[in-house]
Order: structure tokens, then C-alpha cells, then sequence
């Protein structure tokens, strides 16, 4: 199989998310895509030598399992450069001496957001390489307007086609299965509708505290952090018209048409939000201390933990459905996944001791799990209806979310890239619930550490 090659080049390659997230998950691609090949190039502001950048990429990709021949091959071709990539001197002769015929050069940005900006501005001056990519992590902005100035820039520099603003939640084998799940199964799309779907639930909790995060999470909080992104994308999932064929234009087409259809529910901010902060509790026997008291957190810009937001898509197949988002730290349960509740039958089967109840399709997101609850008769008693749960795990897919966007990153197609008006409807979705949670319009709720959200909200 002929290999195709690229030059990766990852700016901010001292930061977290390489280590954890970007050099695991290309471990994992190379090692189960064979036809993908890689010239690894780091950045940033840190002064790394050669080696010492060699030997953290060595345990980034033994991370994700990568095979041995491969890890060596990357390993030893890889380079370190120091750099402030805001210096448009120093980024546009680094990118002059990245040029080599034939390759395409991918650009990560993963730097904190503020300073990608920069980087981006400064790329303004350079003379940029043909079919340069820029792969841009999230957040994407901080609001509409942020985000809006970010894509003008973006496409001042390439063409949208070449901007892959990254979403690793579209990496998930789980959430790219919603489209053969839903279109793929006869019994689920013709009641795929408001006829027969009572409510959506989309939760993304999880057991974690800030873990040290609060430079980062204290400026985001649960909304920015995750409904903002993540879980607006998986509304539109699942919320979304067929595709005629799965390609970049297509899905990212219906993505954006159901997400324009999409408001708060009652279109009022202050309804349809809640929010809340842990306080001291115990998670699996590890004693977590109040959110405002966790090292690097400022009180005073009262950031949530536990965001919670209803939407509607108005469109005749959705119109009167609640869409619930929900995503918080430190919580006990930690389910991540979708619900999906049906309507009561129309006419209850007479002649039993009890009403059937509705059935509920659960897809978990982490671990990968479908499970479906049906009506049948009680065992020893068939006059009696219980629930009976069809249940399976998926298995996880090989390569890491972070290596399935890689890959598509480093094969130049944006299908799994959050198109620029994406990110901005998804601002524009809960801009009025910024604003709304700014004046203070909706109280900041507290729960315990380990609980599963404040006492007053049910369950
Ligand atoms: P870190 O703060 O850990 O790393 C930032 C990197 O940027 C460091 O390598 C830093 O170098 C470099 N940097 C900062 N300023 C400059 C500059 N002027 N010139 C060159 N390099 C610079 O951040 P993360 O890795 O956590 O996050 C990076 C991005 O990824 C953010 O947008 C974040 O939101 C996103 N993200 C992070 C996730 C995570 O789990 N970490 C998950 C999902 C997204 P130095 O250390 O030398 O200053």
C-alpha cells in the first residue's frame, strides 16, 4: 500500500494535550493505518532539547500502542524547534524551512486559545505553503463575536476546506455510529420523530474534579467547556435529515441546518438553564475539597461545574421536544451518553395488573453501550408487564478519538471538522444563557462532591 506523507507540525508540543491526548492518538493510528506516514514536527515556547523532545514523543506514541518499527521511524526523524509562535519573524522563517515539495504541511495549534489567535495573525505576514492546513483546538472562541473574528482570520489565510477546527467528540466511534444506528435500522427511523420521542437527554459527567485544570477550567467552566462544543454537535447528530452520501459538504450541510433550526427551550435563557458548583465530598474514597478552594481558582468569576441546558429543534420532526444538555464535574455517577425516552403507547393493553412503561434507548458514549428497555411479560406472572433491557457493549475502536481526527486531518478532509458557521450557531445557540448566567439571572446551585447534582434538581 503506498504511503502517503505529511509533515505534522504540533506548536505547543511542551503542552498537555500533546502529551495525553495528540501523541497517544497518533500512536494508536499508526499503528493500526498503515498507509499513513508522518513527519513530526514540535514547537513552543519551552526550551526542550532535541533528545528530550525525541524521548517524550517515544512515550506519546508507546502510549497508544504504537508498533515498534513505526515509533522509531517517527522518533527519529522528528525535530524540535523553540519558538514564540506570536513572532512573526520567527513563525514565518520556521514555516520557510518546513517547505519540502510535494508534502503538505499540517499546522496544530495547540497552544492556549488567546495565542493561536496570535499565532494566526502572525501567519497574516508569512508566505504561506500551498495547501497549508491549520487544525484549531477548542474552545473556538469565547462567544459569537470571538468566534466570528476567528473564522475571518482563518479564511483570510486558506480556504475553509483547510481550516479543521477540532472537535475529538467527533472522533468518537460511538457518536459517528448515531448515523448508522439511526438510518441503518428500520425500527428506529421511521418513530425518529416527535410522534414517538418524548425527550432527549445528552450527558456528558464525569467523576473528575479539576485535577489541577483550573488554569484552563476556571476561565471555561462545564458550559464553554462542553455543551458549547461537544454536545451541541451530538444534538445535531441525532437530530439531524439523512445524508445522502457521508462526505465533508453533506454532513457538515445537515450538522449546520439543524443547528440553526435549534433555540433555547421557551426561548428563555434563564428557564432553560441551571447551574451549579461542587463543594466538599468524597469520590471513590479520594476526599475532593471545595471547587473554590481547588488550587489556581478565583472565587470571584463564579465558574460553574455542573452546566445543564434545554433546547428545542424547531423543524417538524422535533418541534415540542426537549433536548436536554448536561455536563458536569466531580459528580458520582458519571454516565456519558445519550437517552432517549419514548411515548407511552397510545392505547395501554387492557386486561393487565399494570401500565406498560415507555422504553428508553440508551447509547453510553464511555464505555461504548446500547441498550434498549422493552415491555414484556413478569416472569411467573404474565399478567404482569415489567421491563426487560436488550443490552450490548460495542467495543472500543482501536484508534483514539484523537487519532481518528488526526487522520482525517492528515488526509485533508474535513468531514469530522467543525465547519466555521457550526461554531458560530453553537455560540449563537447559548449566547443568551452567557448573558443571562453573567447578570446573574440564574442562581449558582451547589452539590456535593460525588453526589449526582444538587439536591433540588431531580434526577
Ligand atoms: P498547555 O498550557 O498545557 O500547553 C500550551 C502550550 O503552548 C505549551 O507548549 C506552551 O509552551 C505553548 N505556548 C504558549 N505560548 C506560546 C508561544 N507564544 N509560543 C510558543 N509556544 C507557546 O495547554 P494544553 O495543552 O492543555 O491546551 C492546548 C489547547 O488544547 C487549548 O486550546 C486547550 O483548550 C485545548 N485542549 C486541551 C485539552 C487537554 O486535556 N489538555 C483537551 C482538549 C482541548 P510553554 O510550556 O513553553 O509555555
Amino acid at each position: 500500500m503506498e504511503r502517503s506523507l505529511s509533515t505534522l507540525v504540533i506548536l505547543g508540543a511542551s503542552g498537555d494535550l500533546t502529551h495525553r491526548l495528540l501523541l497517544p492518538g497518533l500512536g494508536t493510528l499508526l499503528r493500526h493505518h498503515p498507509s499513513r506516514d508522518v513527519k513530526l514536527v514540535g514547537a513552543s515556547a519551552d526550551e526542550l532539547s532535541q533528545d528530550a523532545w525525541a524521548q517524550r514523543v517515544r512515550e506519546g506514541l508507546s502510549d497508544g500502542d504504537c508498533h515498534r518499527d513505526r515509533l522509531e521511524q517517527v522518533v527519529n526523524t522528528t525535530q524540535y524547534r523553540q519558538l514564540d509562535v506570536t513572532a512573526p519573524d520567527q513563525l514565518c522563517d520556521f514555516l520557510h524551512e518546513l517547505r519540502e515539495p510535494g508534502r503538505p504541511i499540517v499546522l496544530y495549534f495547540a497552544l492556549p486559545p488567546a495565542v493561536s489567535m496570535k499565532a494566526c495573525r502572525a501567519l497574516q505576514g508569512c508566505e504561506l505553503p500551498e495547501g497549508l492546513r491549520l487544525a484549531i483546538e477548542k474552545p473556538f472562541g469565547s462567544d459569537w463575536d470571538t468566534a466570528h473574528e476567528f473564522n475571518q482570520l482563518l479564511t483570510s489565510l486558506v480556504p475553509e476546506k483547510q481550516v479543521f477546527r477540532v472537535d475529538h467528540y467527533l472522533g468518537k466511534a460511538t457518536v459517528l455510529n448515531l448515523i448508522g444506528l439511526r438510518f441503518g435500522n428500520r425500527i428506529l427511523e421511521p418513530i425518529w420523530n416527535v410522534a414517538n420521542i418524548e425527550r432527549v437527554e445528552i450527558i456528558a459527567d464525569e467523576t473528575l474534579a479539576l485535577e489541577g485544570r483550573a488554569g484552563y477550567y476556571d476561565h471555561a467552566g462545564a458550559l464553554k467547556d462542553m455543551l458549547q462544543s461537544h454536545l451541541l454537535l451530538v444534538m445535531a447528530l441525532i437530530a439531524m435529515e439523512e445524508p445522502a452520501r457521508i462526505d465533508e459538504l453533506e454532513l457538515r450541510d445537515l450538522l449546520v441546518h439543524t443547528l440553526r433550526a435549534t433555540v433555547l427551550w421557551g426561548e428563555d435563557p434563564v428557564k432553560a438553564s441551571r447551574r451549579a458548583r461542587y463543594t466538599a465530598g468524597t469520590i471513590n474514597g479520594k476526599e475532593i475539597p471545595d471547587y473554590v478552594d481547588e488550587p489556581g481558582v478565583e472565587p470571584s468569576r463564579n465558574t460553574e461545574t455542573l452546566a445543564e441546558v434545554t433546547v428545542e429543534v424547531r423543524n417538524a420532526r422535533w418541534t415540542g421536544v426537549p433536548f436536554r444538555l448536561r455536563s458536569g464535574k466531580a459528580l458520582g455517577d458519571g454516565f456519558r451518553g445519550i437517552i432517549i425516552k419514548f411515548r407511552p403507547v397510545l392505547h395501554p393493553p387492557t386486561g393487565f395488573r399494570n401500565a406498560p412503561e415507555p422504553n428508553v434507548l440508551a447509547i453510553g458514549l464511555t464505555p461504548e453501550t446500547l441498550s434498549l428497555t422493552m415491555v414484556t411479560n413478569a416472569e411467573g406472572d404474565r399478567w404482569d408487564l415489567e421491563n426487560t433491557t436488550l443490552y450490548s457493549e460495542l467495543g472500543e475502536s482501536p484508534i483514539r478519538p484523537y487519532g481518528e481526527i488526526l487522520d482525517l486531518i492528515l488526509a485533508g478532509d474535513p468531514l469530522l471538522s467543525v465547519r466555521g458557521d457550526m461554531a458560530e450557531e453553537c455560540w449563537r445557540i447559548l449566547g443568551p444563557v452567557l448573558d443571562a448566567w453573567a447578570d446573574n439571572k440564574v442562581p449558582m446551585d451547589e452539590y456535593n462532591a460525588g453526589s449526582t447534582g444538587p439536591s433540588t434538581w431531580n434526577a
